[in-house]
C-alpha cells in the first residue's frame, strides 16, 4: 500500500509541501484546525465593509522566486498585478513631499546616481549604508551595523526593513535584513517589482492551491486539529485528533506546518521563536481616486502603506504593537484622516474595518533568530515547516513556501 504523508496546517507552508508531494504522486492528507485554509494569508467576507477583504495586505516582490513558482504551479500567476517596473511612490506627511523610488533593472544600482530616481535629500554616497548591511556578522542588529538616522535610513531602509521584517529596524536582525536586501535591492530592479493579489489572497494563493490538490487526489480535512503526537522508537507512531487517532504505517511521514506556539505545545522541549510582532490593517470601502497608485509608501504618519483595490483603500501598519490598546474606532479615524489628506478624499469616515493580527510574525531579532529550528527533528518521520523555521528569511510568504518545499524534499529524500 502506498504511504501517506500527513501535513498539519493549511497555511502556505503546509499547502506548498502538499503541492510538491502530490505532484510527485505521494498520497497526501492535510489537517487544518480551522474551517478555512490559508492561515495568516487569507480572505473573508467582512460584514462591516460588505465585501471580501484580506486579513492583511500582502506584498510580494518579483524576486520572491519560490512564491512565483508556487503560483505558476497552481496556474495563478496572472492574479498578481503590479507596475511593469520597480517603482515605489512615496509621500512624506511632514514635509508633504512626494517622490518615486525607481530602481533600474540591472544589478548595477544606477538609480542611486540619479536624483530623479533616488529619495530626495539623499546623496549617492549615503547609500553605502546598504552595502554595509549586505554581509553583517552574526548576532547583530541593524542598529549595530548602521546609524539609524539620516534621509537614506528614513526614506529607504526604515520602510523596507519595517515592511519585510515587521519590526522596528534598530532592533531587527541584521542577518535577516541582509537576506532581504541581497534577494531584492542588490539583485536589481527586476527582483523588486511590487506585486499584489488583485482579487485577494484567497482567490490567488489559496483556492487554486486547494483545487490543484483536489485534482491530484489529496485530501484536505478542515476543522481537524491535531491535539498531540504519540512517539515511539524514534518516530511518530500516531496522530491524536481528539475524537480520532490515526496510526501511522512504517513509511508514513508527518510535516508539522503550524505556527511556532502551536508547534511548541505539540512537541515538548521544542525550541522555537516565542516573541511576536503585530500588524494592523485598516480597510475602507471607497473607490480610490483616479491615478491612485496600487501601493503608496507613507512616511511620518501612523499609516505606512496605502494599497488601492477596486472599491477599497487599505492601510498597513507593521510592528503595530503600540496600537493594540487603541480602540478600533480611534484607529479607523486616525488612519482615515491620513488617507484622506494624502488622497484628497472627503474626511468623513467611509465604511471601515480594522484587523489586528497580534502574532503576525515572530519578532525578527537576533535572539529569536537563533531559536528557529531546522526542518529535521529528533523523530525520523517528522519534519517542521513554517515561516518561523530556519529559512534564512524573515516571516514572509516566500519563507513559508520555501520551508514547505524543503520539508517536502526531506520527506522524499530529495
Ligand atoms: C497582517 C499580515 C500581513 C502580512 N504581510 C505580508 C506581506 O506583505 N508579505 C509577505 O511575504 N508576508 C506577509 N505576512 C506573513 C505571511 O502571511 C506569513 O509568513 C505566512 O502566511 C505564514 O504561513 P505559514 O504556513 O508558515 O503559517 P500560518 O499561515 O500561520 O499557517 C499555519 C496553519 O496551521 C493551522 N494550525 C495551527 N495549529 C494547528 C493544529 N494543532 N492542527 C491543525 N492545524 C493547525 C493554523 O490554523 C494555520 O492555518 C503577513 C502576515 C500578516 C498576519
Amino acid at each position: 500500500m502506498a504511504r501517506t504523508i500527513h501535513i498539519i496546517g493549511a497555511g502556505l507552508a503546509g499547502l506548498s509541501a502538499a503541492l510538491r508531494l502530490s505532484a510527485r504522486g505521494e498520497r497526501v492528507v492535510v489537517h487544518e484546525a480551522t474551517a478555512v485554509a490559508g492561515g495568516r494569508c487569507r480572505s473573508y467576507h467582512d460584514a462591516s465593509v460588505g465585501m471580501v477583504i484580506d486579513n492583511g495586505n500582502h506584498l510580494l516582490l518579483s524576486g520572491n522566486r519560490a512564491a512565483l513558482d508556487y503560483l505558476r504551479g497552481i496556474g495563478a500567476e496572472h492574479g498578481l498585478i503590479g507596475p511593469p517596473a520597480a517603482q515605489f511612490p512615496f509621500v512624506d506627511l511632514s514635509s508633504r513631499e512626494r517622490w518615486t523610488l525607481a530602481f533600474n533593472d540591472g544589478r548595477l544600482p544606477v538609480w542611486i546616481f540619479d536624483r530623479r530616481r533616488r529619495a530626495p535629500g539623499t546623496r549617492a554616497l549615503d547609500y553605502l549604508a546598504l552595502a554595509r548591511l549586505l554581509w553583517p556578522p552574526a548576532g547583530k542588529t541593524v542598529g549595530d551595523i548602521i546609524a539609524c538616522d539620516g534621509a537614506v535610513y528614513a526614506r529607504l531602509i526604515e520602510p523596507l526593513v519595517l515592511a519585510a521584517l515587521n519590526i522596528d529596524p534598530p532592533q531587527a536582525s541584521a542577518k535577516l535584513a541582509a537576506a532581504v536586501i541581497r534577494e531584492t535591492l542588490a539583485a536589481g530592479g527586476r527582483a523588486c517589482r511590487p506585486l499584489i493579489a488583485r482579487d485577494g489572497l484567497g482567490a490567488t494563493l489559496i483556492e487554486p492551491a486547494l483545487a490543484a490538490l483536489r485534482e491530484r487526489g489529496a485530501v484536505v480535512r478542515l476543522e481537524h486539529q491535531l491535539r498531540g503526537f504519540r512517539f515511539a522508537d524514534g518516530r511518530v507512531e500516531a496522530l491524536d485528533f481528539g475524537a480520532e487517532t490515526i496510526a501511522l504505517a512504517a513509511a508514513d511521514a508527518v510535516i508539522l506546518a503550524v505556527p511556532p506556539y502551536a508547534a511548541a505545545a505539540l512537541i515538548r522541549g521544542l525550541e522555537a521563536p516565542n516573541q511576536f510582532r503585530a500588524i494592523v490593517n485598516g480597510h475602507f470601502r471607497i473607490a480610490p481616486p483616479a491615478g491612485q497608485p496600487p501601493i503608496l509608501g507613507v512616511l511620518n504618519g501612523t499609516v505606512q502603506w496605502i494599497f488601492a483595490f477596486p472599491g477599497r483603500l487599505s492601510v498597513t501598519i507593521s510592528a503595530g504593537d503600540r496600537l493594540l490598546d487603541t480602540s478600533r474606532e480611534a484607529l479607523a479615524k486616525m488612519t482615515w484622516a491620513e488617507v484622506a489628506s494624502v488622497t484628497g478624499l472627503p474626511p468623513e469616515l467611509p465604511p471601515w474595518q480594522i484587523v489586528r493580527e497580534r502574532r503576525a510574525t515572530f519578532a525578527a531579532t537576533p535572539a529569536q533568530e537563533v531559536k528557529r529550528p531546522r526542518a529535521e527533528t529528533a523523530w525520523r518521520n517528522l519534519f517542521l515547516a513554517g515561516d518561523w523555521t530556519d529559512t534564512g528569511l524573515p516571516a514572509t510568504i516566500e519563507g513559508a513556501i520555501r520551508s514547505g518545499n524543503r520539508a517536502a524534499g526531506l520527506v522524499t529524500g530529495r
